[in-house]
């Protein structure tokens, strides 16, 4: 069986540490990098004490450690100590992963606030925050250079990731890869090249000023489903393209696509109401 040198729980929230419970079930684990700051859920509490039984070595990350892995080196870049105690997020453990000349910044769900904190040269960027509006700022784009991005995230009701962090992405050419449309993203390196596993997701603008499409002029058709989906979109979205004209519904608004049971497109985010 494989086993895992390193395991990161980057900070107590469920969304980062409930399905390691499992990983730690599962395959045997050296050693657990983890922020070790304090939080009272079930399913924190389950996995400390799976850390525990199975005795594995637990350690607090803390920024100016090195953790080596053949020729890995994992740094800490965060938290310093004592941890902030702005929130959870503001403690997630940052690692800068170095492969060679290759370099992956793991950011947990670190606030924009902390950036200047981390602010450091890396290939590879793991978008923080499943790409919310308030991490992922230009300043720090413009300091971390990525070529590519990866956001890991799932259907949540929070609206990650936002159309401002996917902006800014665009904007500074960061070819990005979504987890939520693109499924897991696999990346390989020899040390001096490095391979993405997907092809770039594209971002495109909602049309209309600030995501929201004009009003039509007259009554017209606003929004356009396939009766074979449940989701409908804005007619300039590609997947709308695809609809064959014998499948094509369409609405007046939002709320009628919705009574008729469906959901917006996640690629070109017609509004939801
Ligand atoms: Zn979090
Ligand atoms: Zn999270």
């Amino acid at each position: 069986m494989k086993k895992l040198a390193y395991v990161v729980g980057t900070h107590p929230h469920e969304d980062h540490v409930g399905g390691l419970i499992q990983v730690l079930e599962t395959f045997p684990v050296g050693t657990v990098i983890d922020s070790a700051v304090p939080h009272t859920t079930r399913t924190f509490e389950t996995y400390l004490l799976t850390i525990k039984e199975k005795g594995i070595r637990y350690v607090a990350g803390r920024a100016g450690q090195v953790y080596r892995l053949g020729d890995l080196a994992l740094r800490v870049l965060w938290p310093r100590e004592p941890p902030p105690e702005e929130g959870l997020n503001a403690c997630s453990v940052v690692l800068l992963v170095t492969a060679g000349d290759v370099r992956v910044l793991f950011t947990g769900d670190l606030p924009g606030a902390y950036e200047p904190k981390i602010a450091t040269a890396a290939e590879v960027l793991k978008v923080a925050h499943h790409g919310s509006k308030s991490s992922t700022t230009s300043a720090f784009l413009r300091a971390v250079k990525p070529g590519d991005a990866v956001i890991c995230v799932g259907d949540n009701p929070y609206g990650h990731p936002s159309q401002e962090a996917l902006k800014r992405l665009a904007d500074a050419g960061v070819r990005t890869y979504r987890t939520d449309l693109q499924g897991t993203v696999v990346l390989t390196t020899d040390g001096k090249t490095y391979s993405v596993d997907k092809k770039p997701w594209e971002y495109r603008a909602p049309a209309g000023p600030g995501g929201v499409a004009p009003a039509p002029s007259g009554g017209g058709t606003k929004f356009v489903a396939s009766k074979k989906s449940d989701k409908y979109h804005y007619p300039s979205c590609n997947a709308a393209k695809k609809i064959s004209p014998a499948n094509l519904v369409e609405f007046r608004s939002a709320a009628e696509a919705r009574a008729a049971g469906y959901v917006p497109c996640k690629i070109c985010k017609p509004p939801d109401r």
